[in-house]
């Protein structure tokens, strides 16, 4: 059976479960063990093994569960750049050819990541210009530097959901110095609450092909993005591969694995107060989130 590890509350702590398929969630006794999702993914050979073996059947059935985000907090956040070939043409740019390597940026993991349903917290929404980027997100869960592509697969837990989203008007810089100083990461990814995660963190194995999944963004209830992960220039084994060149990769780390086309940029749609976000891959569930302005909300 289908199943993503959660982390939820239940009114009283916050625990471990397993959420089926049919968005029922369960506490089998067995993910005691582990008081974080971050202290069972430091044990993940062991972990996987109990996983394997554990019957959900008989697992208590937990209502009112609040899902959290799966892991609080991540070790690093690594997002790629430009990773699919349509967003690329979508940005107005070509398809990069032979010799291109993927490139990453970081998200601080304390106050980025926001859980599946927590609210995307903005300011200044006219001039930051708010963006949407549904992406695949990868979990890993066994250290390594250097990883050969052939093994990267080996080295991932699970897979969640992700938006990343981004201040479209804070990247390129108005005032540069020299060509070099272009543009402002930090400031237009690095915004606090802009990693919604979720809904749980779907084991593996229970992804067979993880360039086979699709995924699918709705800005209130109109869809936005609608793309396969065939469509990434560089695959999930190539993008753990390069990452582990420049940092060791470390459990509990999440690597978000670029967005497809259909981000507003295009078009000139941003995300305003009010709007309901929702992102879905087939398979790994899905995330909703409501877009709070954050002076509106304090007056
Ligand atoms: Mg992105």
């Amino acid at each position: 059976m289908t199943y993503a590890l959660v982390t939820f509350w239940d009114g009283v702590e916050t625990r471990l479960g397993v959420r089926h398929a049919n968005g029922n969630i369960v506490a089998p006794p067995e993910l005691k063990q582990w008081p974080t999702m971050l202290d069972l993914l430091d044990n993940w050979a062991q972990a996987a093994g109990v996983l394997s073996a554990m019957s959900h059947a008989a697992a208590p059935l937990v209502d009112d569960a609040v899902l959290l985000t799966p892991i609080s907090w991540p070790r690093k956040v690594l997002c790629a750049g430009v990773n699919y070939r349509k967003h690329v043409r979508e940005m107005g740019a070509e398809v990069p050819g032979d010799g291109w390597k993927p490139f990453f940026f970081l998200k601080p993991p304390s106050t980025s990541v926001i859980g599946p349903t927590d609210p995307i917290m903005i300011r200044n929404a006219e001039a930051a210009r708010y963006d949407w980027e549904a992406e695949l997100a990868v979990v890993i869960g066994v250290r390594g530097r250097d990883i050969p592509i052939e093994r990267a697969l080996e080295h991932v837990a699970g897979y969640c959901v992700a938006n990343d989203i981004t201040a479209r008007g804070y990247h390129r810089r108005e005032i540069v110095p020299a060509e070099a100083f272009s543009y402002d990461w930090f400031a237009a990814k690095a915004i606090d609450t802009s990693l919604p995660l979720g809904p749980g963190i779907t084991p593996a194995w229970h992804v067979p092909d993880p360039q086979d999944l699709r995924l699918r963004l709705w800005v209130n209830d109109t869809l936005q993005q609608d793309e396969s992960t065939r469509d990434m220039i560089c695959a999930v084994d190539q993008l753990v591969a390069a990452a582990s060149t420049v940092v060791t990769l470390e459990p509990g780390d999440v690597i978000a694995t670029g967005t497809p086309s259909g981000v507003g940029a295009g078009r000139g749609l941003f995300l305003r107060h009010g709007d309901v976000v929702r992102v879905a891959i087939d398979g790994l569930g899905e995330i909703t989130n409501h877009v709070i302005d954050a002076e509106r909300s304090h007056p």
